[in-house]
């Protein structure tokens, strides 16, 4: 392979081979961290390439025709990816979400998730199932994910205004399209649909309240995502994120909300219920209010690195493991290990230090 040929996003994410326990103790379902917080959600990403350039996550100086996205060898396979997943469910994890770059673009990704669908908790629960999207393929494909398994699905959407939207996704897409995605989720049954909406001072803030006249009363959740400071090529400052509590004042200035109960302990969107009975938003601060103290989040990148912090600079290599011959027992133990050494909270300590970090991209391992 010529140096051009090299795939750079493998050079930039090299990652240490996890250590493999030499007496490997079997998983018990109740893993914590060196800070006490479980293993609960794992998010995997099922690629890195996304027909969108939203200018917050993909820009196109970056991610341009150029740009050399993970070879398909490189990926992990459905089969592998059940494998880790697993895994992962007898360390704890109870919740899936499959996401990417844009997952419907990897093809046949209904497969995957029919083979996810069946997996139970060691005490024989289900497992919650469910994917973030940017909404482009949902009008065609949301039967045919419902019928593999999928339970629900969260759609991005920043705007409702078709030219502030095409700005944005910076591929001209419409948001009649996505809104015919959103619909379909619904009458498909995944339900109750999330719409993320991020938001970015002075380029969509002015979308708020008419994105909150749009959903209340719909059944959908409208959650609103403050502009994070992910990956390295995004140009965040500080004065563009608008904080959640100017969200909320905004819209109760047009439609009275009142905050209501979390549905569980460590949910990241902090809840509030428009007082006519129209329905909830969900406010997510990772900027502002800061949650690494309740996140029970593992991220699996598309070739198999674990991260276990969004924010974080390298992840540990579990394809080497699955395609270097060792076994469940040992794959197992090596997650173990990580989650067990787990110390990271970014968000906590996020400061002109942090700063300069280079971090992974959120196409990469997926909001
Ligand atoms: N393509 C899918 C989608 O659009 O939902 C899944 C991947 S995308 C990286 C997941 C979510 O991350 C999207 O809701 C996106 O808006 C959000 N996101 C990307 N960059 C972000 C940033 N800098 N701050 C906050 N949210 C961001």
């Amino acid at each position: 392979m010529s140096e051009r040929n090299v795939p750079i996003a493998d050079r930039r994410y090299a990652a240490p081979v996890p250590e493999v326990p030499d007496r490997p103790q079997p998983p018990t379902g109740l893993l914590a961290d060196r800070r006490g917080r479980r293993l609960h959600d794992l998010r995997i990403s099922v690629t890195d390439r996304c027909n969108f350039r939203c200018t917050y996550c993909m820009p196109k100086a970056v991610f341009g025709s150029d740009y050399a996205f993970l070879p398909q060898a490189s990926l992990l396979s459905f089969e592998e990816i059940t494998r880790l997943t697993r895994l992962f469910v007898a360390h704890g994890v109870e919740k899936l979400r499959l996401t990417g770059g844009e997952p419907l673009v990897r093809r046949d990704v209904e497969r995957l998730i029919a083979m996810l669908a069946p997996l139970t908790t060691p005490a024989g629960a289900p497992l919650d199932l469910t994917l973030t999207t940017n909404g482009s393929l949902l009008a065609r494909k949301a039967r045919a994910l419902r019928d593999a398994g999928l339970q629900r699905v969260t759609v991005s959407l920043d705007a409702l205004d078709d030219a502030v939207f095409r700005a944005m996704n910076d591929v001209d897409f419409p948001v009649a399209d996505v809104l015919a995605g959103i619909d379909a989720a619904a009458e498909a049954g995944l339900r109750p649909v999330k719409v993320n909406m991020v938001v970015k001072k002075g380029v969509n803030d002015h979308e708020i309240v008419p994105m909150a006249r749009r959903f209340r009363g719909s059944g959908h959740i409208l959650r609103f995502i403050e502009f994070m400071d992910v990956g390295a090529s995004n140009g965040w400052r500080m004065d563009d994120v608008v904080p959640s509590a100017e969200v909320v004042r905004r819209i109760a200035e047009v439609f009275p909300i009142e905050p209501a109960e979390p549905n569980y302990d460590g949910e990241v969107a902090e809840r509030w219920r428009y007082v006519d009975g129209a329905g909830e938003i969900g406010l997510i601060s990772s900027v502002t209010q800061p949650f690494c103290g309740s996140c029970t989040r593992a991220r699996l990148s598309t070739e198999g690195k674990l991260y276990t912090c969004l924010f974080a600079t390298t992840g540990k290599d579990l394809r080497a493991l699955l395609r270097g011959g060792y076994d469940d027992a040992q794959i197992a133990a090596a997650i173990g290990a990580i989650w067990s050494a787990r110390d990271d909270r970014y968000s906590e300590l996020r400061s002109a230090q942090t700063a300069g970090l280079r971090r992974i991209e959120m196409s990469y391992i997926g909001g």
